[in-house]
């Protein structure tokens, strides 16, 4: 994985020193932002937790690469770092944080700054093509424009476009792409991409230690996220293997769901194995230093609590969207075999497929969907299930 401690833009040249963009050999937009001070901290004073990031786009501001992936779930302060970002390109001074243009940005109303609206749906091959028409404009006012794409994951069908811009991109357009994870069948758009791993909130604290729970996050605490023990690298197996195995039967899939519920279950069962270790730890440690901090330790255990409560949603939500990346593939694969054209000039059977597996994708978003209103999730899985089995 590309980490923001290496960033690495293989098969994408930014502009030489002199501005140049040498693989195309055209002159670059202005390079005098090379030379200015870094953009003003003011613009990304809005995020937390996100100190990685922030410092990368600032740095990168005055070099830019054409693309940009922000990879983390939503939710994490993406829009106010493309528009702090966005700011420290185009505004005239370099993002000095006061002018009007720095303002636009920020609000995401300048007239150079495009944010694809994230309408959940996935990224139609039309619009990608309309997003490559735009990319190819000159920038109306600024010396670039900066074009965003949310949810970059969705793109199925549409991703050769993508692709092909971001192959050969145009000049003066920098591309801020987000996604939450990348299928493996994206890996080439993310690798013509800068890929900035977003820092994810603390979710699971593997040590003891005298933190006061209610203090603020620290990026360093943020970056401690739980690590999955060898015990769970086949948790998911029977969510991946399910489009094989599905079959339009009752018990067959009385059963399957049954099995798809026994992994939520004993994903449970390992936070909890987690969860008792942590107290044993901070017991351990309270009976050899003869220290207790009975607040420390009761906090310990509600937050527990909180987490084991959340962690069957999460853990059925992780299965569906396992379940989602096999159809995912399976449509980006047709994608690329048609090579960015239409469904609608796909021969019959595989435009067929490709709505077949379009609604087995919304079938799944919409389970997920349902998650939080506590359903009974054995039928929930159950009707589910069924929907699938006739894709
Ligand atoms: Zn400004």
């Amino acid at each position: 994985m590309t980490g923001i401690g290496s960033p690495i833009m293989p098969n994408m040249q930014p502009p030489d020193d002199a501005g140049h963009h040498d693989r195309t050999g055209h002159m670059a937009a202005p390079s005098s932002l090379e030379k200015s001070p870094l953009p003003s901290p003011a613009l990304f004073d809005k995020i937390t937790g996100q100190q990685k990031a922030v410092d990368l786009l600032r740095a990168s501001s005055r070099r830019p690469v054409h693309a940009y992936l922000l990879l983390g779930p939503s939710g994490l302060g993406q829009r106010e770092l493309w528009r702090g970002f966005a700011a420290s390109m185009l505004c005239p001074q370099g993002g000095c944080g006061k002018c009007e243009w720095c303002m636009k940005c920020l609000q995401g109303t300048h007239p150079d700054l495009t944010e694809m609206e994230n309408t959940g749906l996935a990224l139609s091959v039309d619009e990608a093509h309309d997003l490559v028409r735009m990319a190819q404009r000159t920038p109306l006012l600024a010396s670039w424009q900066v074009l965003v794409v949310q949810d970059i994951a969705r793109a199925y069908l549409a991703a050769p476009v993508l692709l092909k811009t971001l192959e050969e991109p145009p000049l003066r357009t920098i591309f801020v792409l987000t996604a939450d994870s990348v299928p493996p069948s994206l890996a080439t758009i993310r690798s013509r991409c800068l890929t900035i791993e977003l820092a994810l909130p603390r979710l699971h604290r593997h040590q003891h230690d005298t933190e006061d729970p209610t203090t603020p996050h620290t990026p360093q605490a943020q970056s401690r996220v739980p690590v999955a023990s060898p015990a769970e690298d086949h948790l998911w197996d029977p969510w991946i293997s399910l489009p094989s195995r599905i079959e339009p039967v009752g018990s067959s899939i009385a059963t399957m769901a049954d099995e798809l519920l026994a992994t939520v279950e004993k994903s449970v069962t390992l936070l909890a194995a987690r969860q008792a270790e942590e107290i044993k730890e901070y017991d351990d440690h309270e009976a050899s230093t003869g220290a207790t901090n009975r607040t420390l330790r009761n906090r310990t255990l509600e937050r527990q609590h909180r987490e084991l409560r959340r962690e069957r949603t999460l853990a059925f939500r992780k299965g569906l969207l396992v379940l989602r990346q096999t159809y995912e593939e399976q449509l980006i694969e047709i994608a690329h075999h048609y090579d960015g054209k239409s469904p609608d000039s796909f021969p019959p059977s595989r435009s067929y497929r490709v709505k077949a597996l379009t609604s087995a994708i919304d079938a799944i978003d919409s389970t997920a969907a349902q998650l939080i209103r506590n359903p009974n999730e054995a039928l929930l899985l159950q009707a589910l299930l069924l929907k699938l089995a006739n894709v």
